[in-house]
């Protein structure tokens, strides 16, 4: 499908998050092999300009439609294809010169233009966790049919993918993604209901989006992980275990059945996983900082703390569940923690909101095998749902 120059056209939705940006820093070292085709952003006009003038795109296209005219206005000397909002992301993820797609927007914004992607053939490198855990069977029931090549760029998943190789499914006998334990591992909870958004923004090991940020905090973006392992991976959940590894240097681990671990190791960065997708399967040359195996002291492993942090129970519960289960809790946290970033809901509050969204749509009735009209369905109802249960007014200093 490569063009005439031979390189692969990628097309970048979600150019100016991070992941987004980190994916420009690698396509900087792999000019000899990809070409930045379609650049895709929701709103900020100044960033995604700069990088217009910069990877000169053939398409760009903005989410928030109401500025498109400023953008327009800053993308003089440009005459690509200029596109906006979800019919924008539509065509682009659709678009017959794309090859690859990286899918990085935040949150259930994802979903959609994911689809799209793998429905139209493309190659995809998946950062939108949040597609698989709201649309996993669809998604992996489409990327089977079209047996398109379909990798996740979350460094866990990367790092499972990468051990799995060569191994048959039947010698495979857990899985465990490690989680940094975020910035409240020793957080009493108590002292977790205090905790501001400044705080929980600070992460030790790895530098995110601030959406993820919040879910490394509460570890619900582990407990996403491994809803998005199962889809990745075909395993049931009991078989998807979650381990606190403070170091962030073991991404993952595979328990073969003859008693042996294979472990992936290397740096808090997340340009390795994308450029090994971008690159897959070949690998290529690290320009970045590498892992120095001697200056790691020790590596630490730990049983998470399910009451301190129940949204990872929470996920487990909602994956099992199924169907339309897993979209919910993943709309109602997202609605949890923008209240949480507004001041308007506590720390300790996400995952208690979540729950109750999820109980609410349980008595009324999770659907199977739902399409995606009836995800988005699930989806604006638990948002509206979490809006309706959210505190008249929150007092930090008491978590009421
Ligand atoms: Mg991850």
């Amino acid at each position: 499908m490569k063009g005439e120059t031979g390189l692969k056209k990628l097309a970048i939705i979600g150019s100016t998050g991070s992941i987004g940006r980190q994916t420009l820093e690698v396509v900087e070292y792999l000019k000899e092999r990809i070409t930045v085709y379609g650049l895709a952003a929701h709103s900020r006009v100044d960033l995604l300009a700069a990088q217009v003038k910069k990877y000169r795109p053939q398409v760009v296209v903005l989410g928030d439609a109401g500025k498109l005219k400023t953008l327009a206005s800053l993308l003089t000397g440009w005459n690509g294809r200029l596109l906006a909002g979800p019919e924008g992301l539509e065509e682009l993820a659709a678009d017959p010169e794309v090859d690859m797609v990286v899918s990085s927007a935040v949150g259930a914004a994802g979903i959609k233009p994911t689809l799209t992607a793998v429905k139209s053939g493309k190659e995809v490198a998946l950062a939108n966790k949040e597609a698989l855990v709201a649309a996993g069977e669809l998604i992996m029931n489409e990327v089977k049919a079209r047996k398109v090549r379909f990798l996740s760029i979350d460094s866990e998943h990367s790092s499972v993918f990468q051990c799995l190789a060569g191994q048959q499914p039947s010698e495979l006998k857990n899985i465990y993604l490690t989680a940094s334990g975020g910035p409240f591992r020793n957080t009493t909870l108590s002292e977790m209901r205090k905790v501001t958004p400044e705080r929980a923004l600070a992460h030790p090991t790895w530098k995110m989006g601030k959406k993820i940020t919040i879910d490394s905090a509460t570890l619900m973006n582990k407990g996403m992980e491994v809803i998005e392992a199962h889809w990745l991976f075909g395993l049931p959940y009991d078989r998807i275990k979650v381990v606190i590894h403070p170091q962030s240097m073991v991404h993952a681990l595979v328990e073969t059945v003859d008693g042996f671990f294979l472990a992936q190791l290397g740096p808090a960065d997340m340009r390795l996983p994308i450029k090994f997708a971008l690159t897959y399967p070949e690998r290529t040359d690290n320009p970045f900082a590498g892992l120095d195996l001697f200056s790691l002291n020790r590596l630490e492993f730990f049983a998470p703390d399910v009451k301190r942090f129940p949204c990872l129970p929470l996920a487990y519960a909602a994956g099992r569940r199924g169907g339309t289960m897993p979209a919910v809790m993943n709309a109602a946290n997202e609605e949890a923690v923008a209240a949480f970033l507004q001041h308007r809901l506590g720390f300790s509050e996400i995952g208690s909101m979540v729950e109750k969204v999820m109980e609410r749509h349980e008595k009324d009735g999770v659907v199977f095998h739902p399409d995606l009209e009836t995800i988005m369905t699930v989806d604006r109802w638990a948002r509206k749902m979490c809006s309706s249960l959210l505190p008249a007014a929150f007092d930090r200093n008491t978590g009421l």
